[in-house]
């Protein structure tokens, strides 16, 4: 060990690594860059510091010196690493005195990833936004309290679409959810989808999807879609999708793989033995088709920092492979999904079947149950379990954990029922509704 660690990044992966690192070396020298001002913050929260429900804003930071600190970093934030020089295993970066160079034995890189913000005519910056750092939160924020807008345009129901409808409602603010694809969540299959569109209907969201935002007009105010409609807002928010970080990688020679974010191997390195990458700007292969896929989670981030870490101090366990687990609020619904969904599974040629079941979350004579509705997809053959789906209002976070547990042990359908999940009548049934999930789709292999 001992050696000179540079890591790019501080949030979610590479603040991960620094702390991972020290808790078996305190010799090696660690720096740490962050282009922001602050690192190690709650990304996921932001949403909800904007609808209130986390009351203070410095709940989600962490003070930088106290990083610095613990973990006895050299941690430069508001600077910038902008090249990489290989062959001398120099970096150079920029802060607000300038350029300057730094040497390093290992270099991990967690850049992450930017959002999306298309350059559509007639956009107005004062107005539109994005919500990927605190800056962005901040602007939101600051908007909500000095215009008061009173609608709001919400351009892509991906997660962070949804999650933001909720809290710019719970902040008065009407929205309206614009999405070009025909359902909410792509994540999840039509039919789930269906369960989350009508909720967001009855909580008075207007939903215009198979449509897309083509301009704006009016300084902003005026959003015109593709099919000639247009909507009036006082604020957009655009939750389009996001793009890896992979400039600085790239530039230096570093292989980008097929997805576009960059291509590491089991251990997180790339194809430069002395720097690794994780996070959102890379691609990782999935757990059961080995396909590359570029997974963008905060679970996966902080599992590819112990393995990275573990591979820099000479253990050589390997990522197991993404599932991409995923799971989100969208006003009083949960829903979630992991592995794979009906598209992918198309997409890929693979002979799948669906088993689908609505049942309650618990038994129905004890107060609260709630109606919640699963799905699993498996192969037509052997019944392996492909992928899951969950959505309803209790109940849905533990079975789509005990879902994405069975995929990644390899189980089938056949498994699902045999399964004891414990019961008593304010937790479940007898019979779980995976385990009658289960025994749904092994009749379909059955029949
Ligand atoms: P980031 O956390 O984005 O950190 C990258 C850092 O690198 C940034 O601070 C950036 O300033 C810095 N950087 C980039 N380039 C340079 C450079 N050249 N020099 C110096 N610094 C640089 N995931 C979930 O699993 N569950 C959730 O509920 C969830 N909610 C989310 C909500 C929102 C609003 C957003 C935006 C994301 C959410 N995510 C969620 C995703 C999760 O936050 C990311 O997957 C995770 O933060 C990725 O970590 P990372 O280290 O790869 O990148």
């Amino acid at each position: 060990m001992a050696d000179k660690i540079v890591i790019v990044g501080g949030v979610a992966g590479g603040a991960n690594v620094a702390a991972q690192i020290r808790r078996n070396d305190n010799e090696s020298g660690i720096t740490l860059f962050d282009k922001g001002e602050q690192v190690a913050f709650s990304t996921c929260g932001m949403p909800y510091y904007i609808g209130g429900v986390v009351d203070k804003r410095e709940h989600l930071l962490v003070s930088s010196d106290k990083i610095a600190g613990k973990f006895d970093i050299n941690l430069q934030t508001n600077t910038e690493v902008i090249a990489i020089d290989r062959e001398h295993k120099q970096l150079t970066y920029q802060d607000s005195t300038g350029e300057h160079q730094t040497s390093y034995d290992k270099l991990i890189l967690s850049p992450g990833a930017s959002a999306k913000k298309p350059e559509l005519e007639g956009m107005n910056d004062k107005r539109t936004f994005t919500l990927h750092s605190i800056p962005d939160m901040d602007a939101i924020e600051h908007y909500i309290e000095t215009d008061k807008p009173q609608n709001c345009a919400i351009v892509g129901a991906g997660f962070i679409g949804l999650e933001m409808v909720e809290n710019m409602q719970a902040r008065g603010i009407d929205c309206t959810i614009i999405d070009r694809n025909e359902q909410v969540m792509k994540l999840v299959d039509a039919d789930q989808a269906c369960i989350i569109e009508d909720h967001l209907k009855a909580k008075n969201v207007r939903l215009l999807l198979d449509d897309g935002l083509e301009s704006f007009s009016s300084n902003g105010a005026t959003l015109n879609l593709t099919s000639g409609k247009s909507v009036q807002a006082d604020m957009t928010i655009m939750a389009v999708g996001i793009k890896p970080n992979t400039k600085l990688a790239g530039e230096s020679g570093l292989e980008i793989g097929e997805t576009g974010a960059i291509k590491v191997n089991d251990y997180m390195q790339t194809n430069d033995p002395d720097i690794y990458a994780l996070g959102d700007a890379i691609q990782t292969n999935d757990l059961l088709t080995g396909e590359p896929r570029h997974v963008a989670l905060a679970g996966p981030a902080h599992r590819q920092a112990f393995i990275l870490v573990n591979h820099l101090q000479g253990d050589c366990t390997p990522y197991a492979g993404i599932q991409g687990t995923a799971i989100f609020k969208v006003f009083d619904l949960s829903a979630g999904a992991a592995g794979l969904n009906k598209a992918v599974l198309n997409h890929l040629g693979i002979n799948y079947k669906e088993a689908a079941h609505e049942a309650l979350s618990h038994a129905g004579y004890y107060p609260g149950a709630e109606k919640i509705s699963l799905k699993v997809l498996f192969d037509a053959e052997n019944g392996r379990i492909y992928g899951a789906q969950a959505v309803g209002r209790e109940g849905v976070d533990k079975r789509l954990a005990v879902l994405a547990t069975a995929m990644k042990a390899k189980m089938t359908v056949y498994d699902l029922s045999e399964l004891e999940l414990g019961y008593a009548p304010p937790y479940s049934s007898p019979k779980d509704p995976i385990n009658i999930l289960g025994y749904k789709a092994a009749g379909m292999l059955e029949a």
